[in-house]
């Protein structure tokens, strides 16, 4: 079954943030499940991630023309930004254990690219379609930026990583309408069944 890029997908702020995303439920064992399982989905991620992060890409697309080829690069740089960046939440440091497969994962991503980046908006520098694996490779290495470690967040009711954008620093969900309404959900349900139960 195909996924569903939608707008909620991208709730990350980032684009290497959204890529961590495409595992859902991470740490639950039984319920957890790779939405890029199937390589043909990095290329409709790209398509879909061009489209909302353009702000980040400076408007350029994403290439993902050979998936294969790609594959085991993207996995490599997504799943070394996860563990490196939720400990970073979780415990407050980023541990050189971690740090360096990080490093690796992104010199993949971006070995024998002819890329150029800009030095504010890094992907403002060049023209064209961008090679995905590049994209979220600078993406990624972005997030060492104190701005953004600083911003850093985890879903309590998904486990995903955000940025935090808001004014006071104060967000809580990922995607209040998604997250936020499903815990409000939540506990509605469980006041109900107490007063059914009480009674
Ligand atoms: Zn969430």
């Amino acid at each position: 079954m195909t996924v569903s890029w939608t707008p909620h997908r991208f709730s990350g702020g980032l684009l290497a943030l959204d890529a961590a995303n495409t595992v859902v439920l991470r740490g639950d064992v039984e319920r957890s499940f790779d939405r890029f399982a199937d390589p043909a989905e990095i290329a409709r991620f790209a398509a879909a991630a061009s489209v909302f992060r353009a702000d980040e890409l400076g408007g350029r697309a994403l290439a993902a023309a050979d998936v294969h080829a790609i594959h085991g690069k993207v996995i490599a740089i997504r799943e070394a930004t996860d563990r490196l960046f939720r400990r970073g939440v979780l415990d407050g440091v980023l541990a050189a254990a971690d740090l360096s497969p990080f490093l690796t994962a992104c010199a993949e991503g971006l070995a024998g690219s002819a890329e150029t980046f800009g030095l504010d908006t890094p992907f403002g520098a060049g023209a064209g379609p961008l090679a995905f694996e590049a994209a979220l490779a600078v993406s990624a290495l972005s997030l060492m930026r104190p701005e953004h470690l600083g911003r850093l967040r985890i879903c309590p009711n998904c486990n995903w990583l955000f940025i935090d954008r808001s004014r006071n620093g104060s967000r809580l969900w990922c995607d209040m309408a998604v997250c936020g309404n499903r815990q409000k959900a939540r506990r509605h349900y469980r006041r109900i069944k107490q007063e059914a139960d009480d009674a």
